[in-house]
């Protein structure tokens, strides 16, 4: 039976503390806008440094693409070090390395530290459905470890991939032990949980209608106004509307997850391993067991709408390409998500005013880096730069065709690219 509505991890975390909605006129030193992972790791590191911190979430906390995504944890930001080396030289790609390098240690932290339960695992293979592309990926595998001293990425063969993924599909790749996976919802709620113990204050069901620049900033909410010494915008792609600058460069795409039933013995056939995969398709497909013995699978996208009717639909045309044995095993829950991209797949980190900071569009690759990213942004809060200063020089252009038509000639682009995983 699909649940369209119901996500396998609302079903197996425990249940996110409430929050009441902002009534009134309060203030704070600093005022985050969202509570998914970038706000949340935004409250946390600020509770750490001591701000009276005031957060505001238009709905439940973690119900954006924090608590719906794959819980793929990856090494680096969406493009990899080969093209930052190019675009930016050796010295920022570095530096760009060792953010991500940090997002992920950070995650460990975070969960040690705060006594977090996510199911986190280790170790994320990347899966070529080309043979032409093994190659490549074999050599970032050596570029990896003469430049970045990176011994975590090991290469595989045909017959190795073939070995941990029951699937024709796919001809080689790499495996990265540094990357893994993770429960979102339970990391997300954990975090937030974390947050307030250290004294932040959350509000659900308060939607932003209205930021007001100036020394102290006004963010004004349907029933109520936090004034504030410093404002944190990390809505990603869901708050349309709200920043001009946002709303032209984050554009929302609709990615579909769905869950089996427990496989049992069955899953052997499709996965040997605990790890996670992402294939080379540019429409990625992305999969993994779940610590109660089912395949938890992602892919399909949707450009034209940011609603998908039947997810479970779309997602199964995905699988069936890398799993024909599992066409027809119901999905128990299937669900959609929105994605933040940006046109250049790198983050948007602005500041927008001198005390209003932004940190969205990882463009798939958020679960790592938009805590992080929050960290990063409590850290400009305090007057440490050298992070922010690194990820707001990265270039994000905005989508050709302004708010109006880039959906249109993005959809084409992306049909493009993704008639071009069939060729
Ligand atoms: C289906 C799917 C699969 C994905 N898989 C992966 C993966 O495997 N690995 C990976 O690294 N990344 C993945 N991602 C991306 C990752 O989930 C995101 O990059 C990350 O969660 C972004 O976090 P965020 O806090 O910036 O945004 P969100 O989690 O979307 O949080 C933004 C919050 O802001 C709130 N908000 C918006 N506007 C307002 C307003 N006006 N007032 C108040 N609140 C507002 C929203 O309600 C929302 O809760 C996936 C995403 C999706 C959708």
């Amino acid at each position: 039976m699909i649940a369209v509505a119901d996500t396998y991890y609302e079903a197996t975390a425990e249940p996110g503390e409430q929050h009441p909605a902002l009534a009134g006129r309060r203030t704070a030193d600093v005022c985050i806008i969202g509570g998914g992972f970038t706000g949340l790791g935004a409250a946390l590191a600020l509770r750490e440094k001591g701000f009276v911190t005031i957060l505001l979430e238009k709905s439940r906390i973690a119900s954006g693409a924090s608590g719906r995504n794959g819980g793929q944890i990856h090494t680096g930001l969406r493009r990899d070090q080969v093209y930052l080396e190019r675009k930016f030289g050796r010295s920022d790609a570095w530096k760009l390395w060792e953010i991500g390098q940090a997002a992920i240690a950070k995650i460990d932290d975070n969960l040690a530290r705060y006594g977090i339960e996510a199911d986190r695992r280790h170790g994320m293979i990347y899966a070529d459905h080309r043979a032409r592309i093994v190659r490549d990926t074999h050599h970032y595998v050596e570029h990896l470890k003469a430049h970045y001293a990176y011994d975590k990425a090991e290469k595989l063969e045909r017959r190795g991939v073939r070995a941990l993924i029951g699937s024709s599909d796919y001809h080689g790749g790499m495996v990265d032990h540094g990357g893994g996976h993770l429960h979102p919802l339970k990391y997300a709620r954990g975090l937030a949980r974390a947050a307030v113990s250290l004294g932040a204050e959350l509000f659900e069901n308060t939607r932003v209608t209205r930021i007001e620049p100036g020394t102290k900033a006004r963010v004004v909410t349907e029933n109520g106004e936090v004034e504030a010494d410093f404002v944190i915008v990390a809505g990603d792609s869901l708050m349309q509307g709200l920043v001009t600058e946002a709303d032209a460069r984050i554009l929302p795409i609709v990615s579909t997850i769905g869950v089996t039933a427990p496989l049992g013995e069955r899953l052997k056939d499709y996965l040997t391993t605990e790890m996670a995969v992402a294939d080379s398709r540019f429409v990625v497909n992305y999969f993994r067991p779940t610590p109660d013995g089912r395949l938890l699978f992602g892919g399909g996208e949707s450009y034209s709408s940011t609603s998908v009717p039947d997810p479970g639909r779309l997602v199964r045309t995905a699988l069936k390409t890398v799993f024909p044995g599992l066409r027809d095993t119901p999905f128990d829950h299937a669900w959609s998500g929105i994605v933040g991209i940006t046109p250049t797949r790198l983050p948007l980190v602005r500041r927008l005013h001198p005390n209003i900071l932004l940190a969205a569009g990882y463009s798939g690759q958020g679960v790592a880096l938009a805590p992080f990213a929050g960290s990063v942004l409590a850290e400009a809060v305090s007057g440490t730069l050298e992070r922010f200063d690194v990820l707001e020089k990265l270039p994000v252009p905005p989508f050709p065709g302004g708010t109006a038509l880039r959906h249109p000639l993005m959809m084409l682009a992306m049909l493009w690219y993704a008639l071009r995983d069939r060729l």
